[in-house]
C-alpha cells in the first residue's frame, strides 16, 4: 500500500498540472493514470492556446493562463513549444463583422482588452493567400499554440523533478474513506490519502460517482487531420465564425485541422472512430478560408475524448465528500488553462479556499442543488 498527500486521479495535462503545483508547495503527490500519461484529450489536443472568444466567466483564468505560457519555461523548463502567433476568427458577412465586434465591445466594458476588430487588409497582411470573400476578423494578437506532446513531457518531466510519483496501468477501481483517509482500489494496488484530485477527464463523473456524487457530464470525439508539409506561410491560428474549422500551419510545415469536427466515442473502451464525411467537410471548409491548400494530402487523423458539460464550462471546485476536489469538463478548451487551473487547484486543495477566478466553475450550477439555489 502506497500513501500520499494527495492522490490525482488522470495523467492528462490537467493531473499533471495540479500534481506539479501541489508538489511545489510541499505535497507528497501521486498520480494514478489509467491507461499512460497524455492517452485522451490531452494527447489528442490542437493545443490551441486561445482567450479568443473565450466564455466571460472563464477570462480570469485565462488571462492568468496567458500570462504563463508567455513565461512557460519558468514553470517547466521548457517552451512547450509555444508560438505567440495570434488567432483569428474571420467573418465572411458584414453582419458576422458586426456580431465581432459587438461581442469585443462587451468584452472591453467588462475590462477585458485581449480581442480587436481587424478590417480586410491586415487580415490579408496575417494570412496571405486567404479567400478575399472573408472580410474581416477578431484578432487576439497575444494568442498562439503549443505542441501538445512537448507540452505534456514537459509538465511531466517538471512534476516527476518536483518529486510526483507517476503510476500508469493503474485504474482506479473503487474507493473507500476509513476515517479521514481515502483508500482507493487500482490496477496497480492500493493507494492512500487524506486528499483526491478527480482529474479524470471524460470520466470524471464516474469517478465523483465513486464517491456519490453525481455530476451531469457527456462526452465528445473532436477529430483533427494533419497535411503533408508545405512551404511556410501562415501563422496565427485562424477559425470561421460560426464553422467547425482551426487551421493552422505548424511550424514543420504541415497544416494542422480541427475545430470541434465530431467523431465517435465509446467510453467504456475509450475508443474512438472518425467520421470521414464530417473529416471531408472540415478539409472543405480549410480549402474555402486558403484556396490554394485545395488537394493537399491529408497524411494522418485521430480523434480523442473529452468531458463536455451543459454550459462547456469546465468543473473544478471541491467535491462534496471531505478531501475530494474536482478538475474535469474542458469541453473541448482546456488545454489553454493547464497552467493556470493547475495553480488554482493546488491553491484550492491545500489551503481549503477556492480561488476567486474558479468560482464559476462549481459543479452545483449544472444540478438540482444550482437549479434551486
Ligand atoms: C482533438 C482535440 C483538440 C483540442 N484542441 C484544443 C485546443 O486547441 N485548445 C484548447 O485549449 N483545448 C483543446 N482541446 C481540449 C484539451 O485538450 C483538453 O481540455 C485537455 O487536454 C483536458 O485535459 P484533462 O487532463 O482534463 O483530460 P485528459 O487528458 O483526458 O486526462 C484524463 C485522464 O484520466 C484518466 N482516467 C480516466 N478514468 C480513470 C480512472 N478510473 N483511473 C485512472 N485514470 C483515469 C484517462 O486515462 C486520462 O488520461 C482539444 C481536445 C481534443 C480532444
Amino acid at each position: 500500500m502506497s500513501t500520499a498527500d494527495v492522490l490525482v486521479i488522470g495523467g492528462g495535462l490537467h493531473g499533471l498540472s495540479t500534481a506539479l503545483h501541489l508538489a511545489r508547495r510541499g505535497a507528497k503527490v501521486i498520480i494514478l493514470e489509467g491507461e499512460f500519461i497524455g492517452r485522451h484529450a490531452s494527447g489528442a489536443s490542437a493545443a490551441g492556446v486561445r482567450t479568443l472568444g473565450r466564455n466571460p466567466l472563464e477570462m480570469p483564468l485565462a488571462l492568468r493562463a496567458m500570462r504563463m505560457w508567455h513565461k512557460i519555461e519558468e514553470l517547466v523548463d521548457d517552451d512547450c513549444g509555444f508560438q505567440a502567433h495570434g488567432q483569428l476568427r474571420v467573418a465572411e458577412t458584414e453582419a458576422q463583422l458586426e456580431g465581432e465586434a459587438n461581442r469585443i465591445a462587451q468584452l472591453r466594458a467588462r475590462g477585458y482588452a485581449n480581442e480587436k476588430v481587424i478590417g480586410q487588409e491586415q487580415l490579408g497582411k496575417l494570412v496571405p493567400g486567404i479567400n478575399p470573400k472573408f472580410i474581416g476578423a477578431a484578432y487576439a494578437a497575444e494568442d498562439g499554440a503549443a505542441d501538445p506532446h512537448r507540452t505534456l513531457v514537459a509538465f511531466r518531466a517538471a512534476a516527476e523533478g518536483a518529486g510526483v510519483i507517476i503510476y500508469e496501468r493503474a485504474p482506479v477501481r473503487s474507493m473507500t474513506r476509513q476515517g479521514d483517509t481515502w483508500v482507493l482500489e487500482t490496477g496497480a494496488g492500493v493507494f492512500k490519502a487524506r486528499k483526491l484530485v478527480n482529474a479524470a477527464g471524460a470520466w470524471g463523473a464516474r469517478i465523483a460517482a465513486m464517491t456519490g456524487e453525481v455530476i451531469p457530464l457527456s462526452a465528445k470525439a473532436s477529430m483533427m487531420m494533419v497535411t503533408e508539409r508545405l512551404a511556410q506561410t501562415i501563422r496565427p491560428v485562424v477559425s470561421i465564425v460560426g464553422r467547425s474549422l482551426s487551421f493552422k500551419q505548424s511550424s514543420q510545415g504541415t497544416l494542422v485541422l480541427g475545430g470541434g469536427i465530431q467523431g465517435r466515442y465509446d467510453l467504456e473502451s475509450g475508443c474512438t472512430a472518425m467520421d470521414f464525411h464530417a473529416l471531408a467537410r472540415g478539409a472543405a471548409a480549410a480549402g474555402e478560408l486558403m484556396p490554394a491548400v485545395t488537394g493537399t494530402r491529408i497524411t494522418r487523423c485521430w480523434s480523442g475524448i473529452e468531458g463536455k458539460t451543459s454550459d462547456l464550462l469546465p468543473v473544478i471546485c471541491p467535491g462534496k465528500a471531505t478531501g475530494l476536489f474536482h478538475i474535469f469538463g474542458f469541453s473541448g478548451h482546456g488545454f489553454q488553462l493547464v497552467p493556470a487551473a493547475g495553480e488554482a487547484m493546488a491553491e484550492m486543495v491545500t489551503t481549503g479556499a477556492v480561488p476567486k477566478a474558479i468560482l464559476p466553475f462549481n459543479a452545483d450550477r449544472l444540478t438540482i442543488n444550482g437549479a434551486v439555489a
